[in-house]
């Protein structure tokens, strides 16, 4: 595993063996049957502590980001405060797993339904969001009442055993949170597992989609969050400022490996040129440096062959014919670890690489169009649907774009419309597999199973027993 600001080795990951995956399913599934008999305000009381040890730990959470993802502090700070969102919302378990109930359906029958847990289900993350998105998963998946087991990512595994450790001193049963380190071998034997009853998934696109045909041909429900290209239209009417300090923060944040980040400005009619122009006056103070560093707003990327692989877009979009307006190599970066500079990229048209490809890294392309309705057809015909953004003033055309574009996150002079941890978060199109978003009241929904229970009790007063009722017969 890389330091990705020193560019040095700081360890090595053991991968696990099928073995061990198997050793983990039989720990969850040995432990399940009690926690799924345990009451409800005992796994909401259980949450809740863990609530206050991860809210104790913030710091320590987030210098493990720092040091093995590389983001800077506050955004691992964001992204830890994120994580809480989603727990709190576990907390309020006993509420969300209310059922419904119709009294007198037919004359004496009444019908209700509960909702059980799935048993032991998995989930396998990214190494973007190594706290947030294993939380977006288990908060919800032991609330209901399952066992989980975690595949974290292993380009930044560290995070999920402190969590392991806080769910555990917060009185987790032994046996319910289990974390596998491994690759594609671990993953596999996850998506066969027979005693695996559900996988969570997020990560890029290709994966994604083998995730899901392989463990649905296994007979497992599955969710599966794919990558993204996220478009930002800014029309002309737009506050151009703002619109580019969201642009800036969007475009950058984090580097640009956020499954959110927007990679697409599409710039209306009149709007481009002092949208360009703001951008690129904000570029010089993006100050890129180690995340521990309390002055730098931009970490290094995740990788020496992420690095290479960002990179190499920029000459592309220039051999393809888009204009290199800022060339993030030529920035001033430290030169140990995987620095680059934020680059925008203007002219760039749908057919090109950088337009099609998801890039994850921090670099901008510009596409002009003419009109309100080009911007809508190309965000719609870009086969990802995570994330789309629009900037206005005007609250038709804002209404117009959140009722037609394909899009699972809609912004509206917001660029990064990551849900609250009351809704829920998915794409749509390439950027999800599955019909069922993550967190909030779809987690809740995607880790139960609803039974129906028809009931009919006999007329008291038919009862052989006397219980004081009239007789009639
Ligand atoms: P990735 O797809 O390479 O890896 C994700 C997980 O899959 C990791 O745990 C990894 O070990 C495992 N994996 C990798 N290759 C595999 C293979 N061949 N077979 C089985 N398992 C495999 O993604 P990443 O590089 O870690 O993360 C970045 C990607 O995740 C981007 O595409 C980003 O858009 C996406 N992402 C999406 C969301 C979302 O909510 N839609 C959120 C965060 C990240």
């Amino acid at each position: 595993m890389w330091n990705p600001a020193t560019g040095e080795q700081q360890s090595e990951v053991e991968l696990a063996t099928i073995e061990e995956v198997d050793a983990a399913v039989q720990a969850a599934r040995a432990a399940f049957p009690a926690w799924r008999a345990t009451s409800l305000s005992r796994r909401s009381e259980v949450l809740f502590h863990f609530r206050e040890l991860v809210d104790a730990n913030r710091k320590e959470l987030a210098s493990i980001l720092t040091a093995e993802h590389g983001k800077v502090t506050s955004d691992a700070l964001g992204e830890v405060a994120r994580a809480l969102e989603n727990v709190e919302f576990a907390c309020g378990i006993p509420h969300l797993l209310k059922g419904e109930y119709s009294e007198q359906a037919s004359t004496g029958v009444d019908v209700y339904s509960i909702r059980q847990p799935l048993g032991v289900v998995a989930g396998i993350t990214p190494f973007n969001f190594p706290v947030m998105v294993p939380v977006w998963m288990f908060a919800n998946a032991l609330a209901c009442g399952n066992a989980f087991v975690l595949k974290p990512s292993e380009k930044d595994p560290s995070a999920s055993l402190l969590l392991a450790e806080l769910l555990k001193a917060a009185g987790l049963p032994d046996g319910l949170f289990n974390v596998v380190h491994g690759d594609k071998e671990a993953v596999d034997r996850i998506l066969e597992h027979p005693d695996i009853d559900a996988v969570s998934f997020v990560g890029s696109t290709p994966i994604a989609r083998h995730i899901y045909e392989t463990a649905t041909r296994h007979g497992k429900r599955v969710q599966a969050l794919g990558g993204a290209k996220n478009h930002m239209v800014v029309l002309p009417d737009a506050d151009i400022e703002g619109a580019a300090d969201a642009a800036v923060s969007a475009g950058y944040g984090s580097s640009g490996e956020r499954c959110m980040a927007v990679s697409v400005l599409v710039a209306v009619g009149e709007s481009a040129d002092p949208l360009i122009a703001a951008i690129k006056a904000r570029v010089p103070s993006v100050r890129v440096g180690p995340g521990s560093d309390a002055d730098s707003e931009m970490g290094p990327l995740i990788s020496p062959d992420h690095l290479k692989k960002v990179s190499s877009y920029i000459d592309r979009g220039q051999q393809e014919g888009a204009t290199v307006v800022v060339d993030g190599r030529r920035a001033s970066v430290p030169s140990d670890g995987f620095f680059l500079g934020v680059s925008l990229l203007d002219d760039v048209t749908p057919d090109m690489d950088v337009y099609r490809d998801e890039i994850f890294g921090p670099v901008l392309s510009v596409v002009r169009v003419d009109t309100f309705d080009a911007a809508l057809q190309l965000v719609n015909d870009n086969p990802y649907g995570n994330g789309a953004a629009i900037f206005t003033r005007d609250g038709g055309a804002a209404r117009r774009f959140q009722f037609e574009c394909q899009a699972g996150m809609v912004g509206i002079n917001v660029p990064i419309p990551v849900p609250v941890g009351y809704y829920s978060f998915g794409g749509w199109k390439a950027s999800l597999f599955g019909d069922t978003h993550m967190y909030g009241p779809e987690g809740v929904r995607f880790y139960t199973r609803t039974k129906v229970v028809t009931s009919r009790w006999p007329d008291p007063a038919t009862s052989s027993v006397d219980l004081g009722f009239p007789r009639t017969r």
